[in-house]
């Protein structure tokens, strides 16, 4: 599984946006863009007036280092998202929200996409009572995700889910973190995702 192993602060100033790729740290003085708020490189500061297919490549940019997806597989979930129904921007989103690292990172349970994905990697989850240990792998409306027995006192897992109390869940997300479980209520829709993504420009950027 390819993934990207680099610095991921540099992410997030390369497009001048907070991608929460770290978890806590993300949310502290610590964080790089609180601290350096420009482009990372000799040119990082310099002012450059992107053209029209520069504003559609870094969108783009943005949402595959948002999800933690490279390039082939974000292709692909394009293509996906074309052949479906509906909107394809709308459809592009729906299908990287129900990735199950993002939903594990979204409901708590890890601090973030990264850790998310080690954990589901290292066998901790279960969907419906079988075991997964495919981060890409597909959620659905209904779906049931459960840490398992082995795995309910680890540290990780239990120190995210304190950190998470009070904070934001998506309301499309139902957790029971008593008993280390959380349910898909169902689809998440547009105006639910609240991200700052232009998904149009995308789907323009592919289209060409
Ligand atoms: Fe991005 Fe988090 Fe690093 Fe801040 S701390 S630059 S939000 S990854």
């Amino acid at each position: 599984m390819a993934r990207y192993i680099g610095a991921v602060c540099r992410l997030c100033r390369r497009e001048g946006v907070k991608l929460f790729l770290k978890g806590e740290r993300c949310q502290t003085k610590k964080c790089a863009m609180e601290r350096r708020n420009y482009a990372p490189g000799q040119f990082g500061q310099a002012r450059i007036k992107l053209k029209e297919y520069g504003v559609q490549l870094r969108e783009k940019q943005k949402v595959k280092r948002m999800y933690g997806v490279l390039e082939r597989q974000f292709r692909r979930y394009f293509s996906k998202a074309d052949r479906r129904k509906g909107v394809t921007g709308e459809n592009l989103l729906e299908l990287l929200e129900l990735r199950l690292d993002n939903v594990v990172a979204k409901s708590g349970f890890a601090a973030s996409h990264a850790q998310a994905r080690q954990l589901i990697r290292h066998n901790h989850f279960q969907i419906n009572g079988r075991k997964i240990n495919i981060p890409s792998c597909q959620v659905k409306k209904g779906d049931e995700i459960t840490v398992r027995e082995k795995s309910r006192n680890l540290e990780a897992i239990t120190t995210s889910l304190e950190r998470t109390t009070g904070k934001m869940i998506p309301e499309w997300i139902d957790v029971d973190a008593n008993a280390k479980k959380f349910v898909i209520q169902e689809t998440p829709r547009r105006e639910q995702l609240e991200i700052n993504i232009q998904e149009q420009l995308i789907v323009e950027l592919y289209s060409k």
